[in-house]
């Protein structure tokens, strides 16, 4: 699976205590995308999903965390090593986020009925639609553009959500390795996801 970075705890992106994945690869290209630089996989080195696996269960052990969110790129261009990393953390945490530059409606089409109900069964909420910059405001909770939509696959997570998404958008600074990096929904002209 192409993967970019993984960080926790990071605050920022849903609800509690988070692990992030960003995963490398998306063909949608939105103008003003804040990660170009995960668009393309060409010479980019590939993890076996148990390799990932391995890396999230010795972060939980060090330092449990509330959900997972899983941005990029597109997480959906990996589907079938999304889902099987989804099914094998599953037993850690049922608080998943996913981002995709897709529609939920494209996803129905692109996909089989079996792959969709099992992104259903995995993931709590899926966060859909291309990043359009002229649609970033201020006051979006979790979502870059407003033509995106909160998609509550399971919901009893609603309530959380619904109070985390009040409090507007958050920033959070992290250093990875010597490299600073702002994780979160930023206004427009810097990051969307
Ligand atoms: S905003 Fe998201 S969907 Fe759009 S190009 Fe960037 S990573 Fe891809």
């Amino acid at each position: 699976m192409y993967i970019d970075r993984i960080l926790a705890p990071i605050e920022t992106l849903g609800p509690g205590k988070r692990l992030v994945i960003w995963t490398k690869g998306c063909g949608k290209h939105c103008p003003g995308c804040a990660n170009p630089e995960l668009w393309s996989t060409a010479g980019e080195k590939k993890y076996s999903v148990d390799d990932i696996v391995t890396i999230i269960r010795n972060i939980y052990k060090d330092s449990a965390f509330d959900g997972v969110t899983i941005s990029g790129g597109d997480p959906l261009e990996q589907i079938d090593e999304l889902l099987v990393l989804l099914e094998s953390i599953s037993d850690i945490t049922n608080d998943v986020i996913v981002y995709t530059g897709f529609y939920y409606d494209e996803i129905i089409n692109l996909f089989d009925s079996v792959r969709v109900e099992k992104l259903r069964k995995l993931v709590a909420v899926l966060i859909d639609g291309p990043y359009i910059e002229e649609l970033n405001q201020y006051d979006l909770g979790l979502r870059g553009s407003s033509n995106q939509n909160i998609i509550f696959f399971d919901e009893t997570v609603r309530d959380k959500y619904e109070d985390y998404l009040s409090q507007g958008r958050k920033i959070q600074n992290v250093y990875m390795g010597n490299r600073l990096i702002s994780v979160g929904i930023h206004n427009r002209k810097e990051e969307s996801h």
